[in-house]
């Protein structure tokens, strides 16, 4: 139960309570005069000498609690050790604030991350995101501080759509304009964006060119050659950056703060690739907290790190020295999740200038909820995620083989659990979110995701604790060198 005693000066005191109804959930308020429910929609009852109001879990309701409770509105958090979780089915917030009171303590918790693509992929809309998040931190009775991330946004459209549901994190990312060097590069770059980037091809080469870039440790040169293969690489990226960035900047109305991420590129970022990106976006201007580059290969959705941890710890090392020299600002992992061997390490290599991302796990913690409790469900989920994998694994660094993968039919009920911990079959229920969730009936209904929901709200509890549990292991562990 949450209460507005301290929230605004001289407001009245009314208590907060998200009540999980069979299949539906509602908003209950309880206070003294009936004139104080006044920014709600709902019914309200007398209830003694009180009045409870009843309310269903619309958006005018949920921005009238983000004015009541003034610290559910997402603010920027610089650069404080961060981390940030996602929600594909909007049930996850009361799990994901569990664990982050009992275990985050020193970690500044990002709700509502959610990618553009998935959003888009799964019909839901910014303001639906932030709602729900709104929604789970008063089910939880939530007071800390919060930030939320629009990720991966590639357009103008979404960060309009994101500033007006009031996101704080906009994570820009310009990987469709970055452009594979050709094995036959022959050095020209008269073709690059000069005019968006207020650049010449002899001042951008009289920057760079033999000239020394001081890092913590050490210095770092570049040759012509070099030099010329990164912008030619980069050019068109930064110019994208920059253009979002000043968008984003001219229209944002609250504080927002940016992370640039170029993770979902096809090729590992080398240190002087992340020199060249940071120096030119620092010279237009562009301000940011975080950075994620591409790290050497082992990032792969839902499983452990597949990568030499001793190479990881160098490669951060490079790029941590860098965000520091430019900077300072954070290093960010994405595709963060159930990477349980590595979150100390990073931590300890960055000092606490780390932000940390995890999604599609949760959505696994609710598959686990609905193996046991619902079987038949989760097998038509299974079969969905297993059908369209070869299609739906191609935005997604995934290793997993279908030939691998057991039939659905050839297992029992008690052993449908042994999917959620196998690393292929996670990675296919993983990936596997965008058609299982929107597949519709012959009334255009999503009849596996209105499902799954049901289930998880019947069984809040356990999935509450599933989720409190599964975050709670990433956060203790990234906690462990601070
Ligand atoms: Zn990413």
């Amino acid at each position: 139960m949450l209460s507005s005693e301290s929230a605004i000066e001289n407001a009245p005191i009314l208590s907060f309570e998200i009540v999980n109804a069979v299949r539906s959930r509602e908003l209950q308020i309880s206070g003294a005069r009936s004139e104080d429910f006044s920014d709600f929609t709902g019914e309200i009852h007398a209830s003694g000498s009180e009045y409870l109001f009843v309310g269903k879990l619309s958006s005018i309701n949920a921005s009238a609690l983000r004015k009541h409770l003034p610290w559910l509105n997402p603010k920027a958090i610089g650069l404080n050790l961060s981390a940030g979780v996602g929600d594909r089915l909007g049930l996850a917030t009361s799990g994901h604030a569990r664990a982050f009171s009992k275990y985050g303590q020193g970690v500044l918790p990002i709700f509502a991350q959610q990618s553009a693509r998935e959003m888009h992929r799964l019909y839901r809309t910014p303001q639906e995101v932030m709602d729900d998040v709104t929604f789970g931190l008063v089910e939880s009775s939530w007071q800390g501080q919060i930030g939320s991330d629009a990720d991966h946004l590639k357009s103008i459209e979404d960060i309009d759509s994101c500033l007006a549901a009031g996101f704080s994190m906009f994570t820009l990312d310009p990987g469709d304009s970055v452009v594979r060097v050709p094995t036959n590069f022959d050095g020209k770059l008269g073709h690059l964006p000069w005019g968006e980037l207020e650049d010449s091809e002899a001042s951008m080469l009289g920057r760079y060119v033999d000239k020394q870039f001081i890092l913590e440790e050490s210095s770092r040169s570049f040759t012509d050659e070099q030099i010329r293969r990164a912008a030619f690489k980069y050019s068109a990226a930064v110019a994208s950056v920059v253009s979002m960035y000043r968008h984003l900047m001219l229209k944002a109305t609250h504080e927002v703060e940016v992370e640039i991420a170029i993770d979902e590129t096809s090729e590992v970022t080398t240190p002087g690739e992340h020199i060249f990106i940071a120096t030119e976006l620092k010279r237009l201007g562009v301000k940011w907290v975080s950075f994620a580059p591409r790290y050497i290969d082992g990032f792969e959705k839902a499983i452990e790190f597949k990568g030499s941890i001793k190479h990881l710890a160098e490669n951060l090392k490079g790029h941590f020295a860098i965000a520091q020299a430019l900077g300072p600002y954070k290093l960010s992992i994405h595709t963060g999740s159930d990477k349980f061997s590595i979150y100390s390490l990073a931590n300890e290599v960055c000092k606490g200038l780390l932000h940390l991302k995890t999604s599609g796990t949760s959505y696994l913690e609710a598959l686990s909820v609905c193996a046991q409790h619902a079987p038949e469900l989760f097998r038509e989920i299974y079969q969905s995620s297993y059908d369209s994998y070869a299609k739906s694994r191609s935005s997604y660094q995934v290793s997993a083989d279908l030939n691998s993968a057991p039939l659905i039919g050839n297992l029992r009920d008690d052993d449908l659990k042994e999917l959620l911990i196998l690393e292929g079959t996670r990675q296919i229920l993983h990936v596997g979110y965008g058609a299982a969730l929107t597949l519709q009936d012959s009334t255009g209904d999503f009849v596996l995701r209105n499902a799954l929901q049901s289930c998880l709200i019947e069984n809040k509890q356990d999935y509450d604790q599933a989720i409190e549990h599964h975050i709670g292991r990433h956060l203790s562990l990234l906690n462990k060198s601070t």
